[in-house]
């Protein structure tokens, strides 16, 4: 960091003292905590509202109206087994929540032994995860209502820090799993590099049971022309010998309708055939006319993508309105993602000063989301992330609120360069 010094410091941090003054009589009150679709974006699926009409039946003549078809529509799973490359066959359409599957094969795996495993994780003496950071605070707050472990290990430009989680599996058998959102991950918008997917599927694993939960939130969200890839985990641990490794997860939430969208499981065979055991205690079956209407509105898996780029059209000027503010204000006190997709930028300010930074925001009537929430245990040892979510807002709230933000950042950056 190149900090400005002694009069230009002084300077810099009396305009950011007036800038930040103006900011509280502006008296605002916005909000860009969560990473929510704006409803432009929902309202692109408001055909579905009238789907799936008299065509209740799917295309193999199931009445979607009873219960049954416990694995999910196959022509939605068909739709979504190329985007999110599990084969249709092993590719799970359930409720309105990945996260919700997330959790349950968490709570699964502490009930039922999985395959490969010798007892079920509640009969361990200690389970822990590998939690990337930064990462994403709802898979934290799993780990941390059912007493998992979490061990943090940093993200760098190609996935976690594939040495140090290699060397932590090996030995340690209490590690079960490892959380990975592979493409333009919340926060930071990283996407797994080829070999970081090679690694994961072909490192050795004390845990006879260690599952990598590969939380493809973000398939399909591309923000710009270059759509990017991430390798096949399934097959690559297939092809490593380790066929059970891999839970995948995804939905719709940020495609159709969040909260009222439709949830993937993908794994192997015999994953599938133990998550379907579990899962059959509990439901007769998923909601197969969310499925169809799914299915008519989205068709293939190219009336996906092209759906996506009409989210991109609401969703990229927001994006860039952020990174041009950050750019024009805060070059030389702080760092920020330039994601390719997702919905996310992180915000890297001097350390020791997120909170501070959060708080003076919050005072200023612009919420964010809470430093600390990015890391296990609500912990940021530097103390210097923050999260922007910029897609719920309006354009216009975007820019009036990541201006204030930018005005945070420097005032307590130079107070602190001055302190
Ligand atoms: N996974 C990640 C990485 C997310 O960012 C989110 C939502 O922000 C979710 C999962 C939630 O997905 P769902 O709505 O399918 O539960």
């Amino acid at each position: 960091m190149t900090a400005p010094v002694n009069a230009e410091l002084s300077a810099s941090l009396q305009a950011a003292r007036q800038d930040y003054a103006a900011l509280l009589d502006k008296k605002l009150k916005l909000d860009l905590t969560r990473g929510k679709p704006s409803a432009q974006q929902v309202q692109l699926a408001n055909a579905m509202l009238a789907l799936p009409g008299e065509q209740y039946k799917a295309a193999d003549g199931t009445d979607t109206r009873n219960y049954g078809g416990q694995q999910g529509l196959p022509e939605l799973r068909e739709i979504f087994g190329e985007l999110l490359q599990v084969p249709a066959s092993q590719l799970l359409a359930q409720g309105n929540s990945s996260l919700e599957l997330m959790h349950d094969s968490i709570v699964f795996a502490l009930m039922y032994p999985l395959p490969g495993g010798q007892r079920r994780w509640s009969n361990e003496e200690r389970i822990a995860f590998i939690c990337p950071v930064p990462g994403y605070d709802r898979h934290f707050t799993i780990c941390e209502r059912y007493g998992i472990e979490m061990i943090p290990v940093p993200m760098t430009a190609d996935g976690p820090d594939m040495a140090e989680v290699e060397r932590l599996v090996s030995t340690d058998p209490g590690i079960k799993g490892i959380w990975c959102v592979p493409k333009y991950s919340n926060p930071d918008g990283t996407t797994y590099s080829d070999e970081t997917v090679r690694r994961l599927a072909s490192m050795k694993t004390a845990a006879p049971d260690f599952r990598i939960f590969w939380d493809n939130a973000y398939a399909v969200h591309h923000l710009t022309d270059e759509e990017v890839q991430v390798a096949d985990i399934l097959t690559a641990c297939a092809d490593a010998g380790n066929p059970d490794r891999a839970f995948i997860y995804g939905s719709t939430s940020k495609i159709t309708w969040a909260g009222a969208g439709v949830a993937f499981f993908g794994s192997s065979e015999a994953n599938v055939k133990w998550l379907l055991h579990c899962t059959a205690a509990r439901t007769i079956g998923p909601d197969k006319t969310n499925h169809l209407r799914h299915a008519l509105f989205l068709k293939d898996a190219d009336g996906v993508r092209e759906h996506m780029r009409k989210h991109r059209e609401l969703i990229q000027p927001k994006f860039d309105a952020v990174l041009n503010i950050f750019d024009q204000q805060l070059k030389g006190l702080a760092t920020w993602s330039r994601p390719k997709g997702g919905y996310f930028i992180t915000l890297n300010v001097p350390d020791g000063c997120a909170k501070e930074i959060v708080r003076k925001a919050a005072e200023a009537g612009i919420a964010l989301t809470p430093a600390g929430s990015t890391h296990p245990y609500m912990d940021d040892p530097q103390d210097r992330v923050i999260r922007i979510a910029p897609t719920f807002p309006s354009l216009e709230d975007i820019e009036v609120a990541i201006a204030g933000v930018a005005t945070c950042v420097r005032l307590v950056g130079y107070e602190k360069l001055a302190s």
